[in-house]
């Protein structure tokens, strides 16, 4: 199984001097392959193959001399991405490819010849050699591709690709399921009833973050104090972004851990109360990244992620008798229920029908009779993403 591992790395003035040429051919690059490409697609209505384009590289080292100084590899390799990046395009999935800026956060990929020499060392082709790192975990198995990004804050990362040898491990049907129900006030309900509090990582850096963001925008733009200030405001957007998803790892960890089954709303219900006031709180509560983690989490272990389709409505459904209810205003948190007398916390109940619900469909999926209701209204569509064993 590919196994991905991001270690922190130091460069040396001299390797910082050497990655920012990595950075920028490559980067110039892309953006010139990506302008000839859609150039050649509006006049033709024929796209051009990534690998066509690494046959230009030739002729474009000839005629820019300092292409030179990237390693070649990497070259090649970013025109390979960016006719991926063209194909997925056609195939609907993904947008069209964008330009890259130098503002933003930067990345090159080596394809291979990669070694991590030490817990401390990892050496690298071409000009670059041998570069200090923390590698903080054992690599077993073989490197395939490492990708060298420089975050806006001036840190530097390497991913490293590793192929463990290991075959995907079969998924067993024993253990226990859970329901999450996603929120703000709670960042999560789980369907055992616990709540996981909402961080709200930004608020408790707002103060800062805005302070000096009102420093930076006082200063001239270009000019040296400009570029201090705005690597300080990076250095905050870092360190919120490390706290969010070291809250999101443990969490999604914890969850995987204790059960076999995990099952979450499709996010797209989270997004339609994305509204003007809720779109920062949206954006800093980060439910995309914790449900990725809970996701490729769950497939390395051999468990199950499941989404329930939007038209689910697990906040409307009495999880004991699966009888509808009345529509509640939303700050209504509990209630007795009108069918079975109990009283229902509103998210717990909530997240106990999204257990019920992704059940019912992995059973129906395995062939087992189906549980429960159907309670698709007219036209619903149920979306669900069963790891590969379980389609059949
Ligand atoms: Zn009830």
């Amino acid at each position: 199984m590919l196994k991905a591992v991001k270690v922190r790395i130091y460069p040396t003035q001299e390797q910082f001097i050497t990655l920012a040429k990595h950075f920028g051919c490559t980067r110039w690059l892309w953006n010139h392959s990506l302008a000839v490409m859609t150039e050649t697609y509006k006049t033709t209505g024929k796209g051009l193959s990534g690998l066509t384009m690494k046959k230009r590289i030739p002729a474009l080292k000839v005629e820019h001399e300092w292409l030179k100084e990237c390693y070649s590899q990497c070259l090649q390799q970013s025109v390979l991405n960016l006719g991926q990046a063209f194909v997925n395009f056609f195939e609907g999935r993904a947008k069209y490819p964008n330009f890259k800026s130098k503002h933003h956060r930067q990345s090159v990929q080596f394809p291979q010849n990669v070694t991590v020499v030490s817990d401390s060392a990892i050496k690298f082709p071409g000009l670059l050699g041998l570069v200090a790192a923390k590698v903080h975990r054992l690599i077993e198995g073989t490197l395939k591709t490492v990708t060298v990004s420089k975050n806006p804050d001036g840190k530097f990362f390497a991913s490293l690709l590793i192929e463990d040898g290991k075959l995907s491990p079969k998924s067993s049907r024993e253990g226990s399921a859970i329901g999450i129900d996603l929120g703000l006030t709670d960042f999560a309900i789980t369907s055992d009833g616990s709540k996981y509090a909402n961080p709200r990582h930004l608020k408790k850096h707002e103060r800062n973050l805005k302070r000096k963001q009102r420093k930076l925008s006082r200063r001239k733009k270009g000019s040296n104090n400009c570029n201090k200030a705005r690597i300080k405001v990076a250095k905050v957007q870092g360190k919120i972004s490390r706290v969010r998803e070291d809250f999101h790892h443990k969490l999604s960890r914890k969850i995987v851990n204790k059960n076999q089954v995990i099952v979450v709303e499709d996010l797209a219900v989270k997004n339609m109360v994305k509204n003007h006031n809720l779109a920062k709180a949206i954006s800093d509560v980060g439910w995309g990244q914790f449900c990725t983690m809970l996701k490729y989490k769950a497939e390395f272990e051999g468990k199950v992620y499941l989404e329930i389709g939007r038209f689910f409505p697990s906040s409307h459904l009495c999880s004991k008798t699966l009888l509808p209810l009345e529509k509640m205003d939303l700050s209504v948190r509990s209630f007795i229920c009108p069918h079975c007398q109990e009283r229902h916390d509103r998210d717990i109940n909530a997240a106990i029908n999204i257990r019920n619900e992704g059940l019912r469909i992995w059973a129906s999926g395995s062939g087992v009779t189906a549980l429960g209701r159907n309670v698709r209204p007219k036209g619903g569509r149920l979306k669900s993403t069963l790891s590969p064993g379980y389609c059949d």
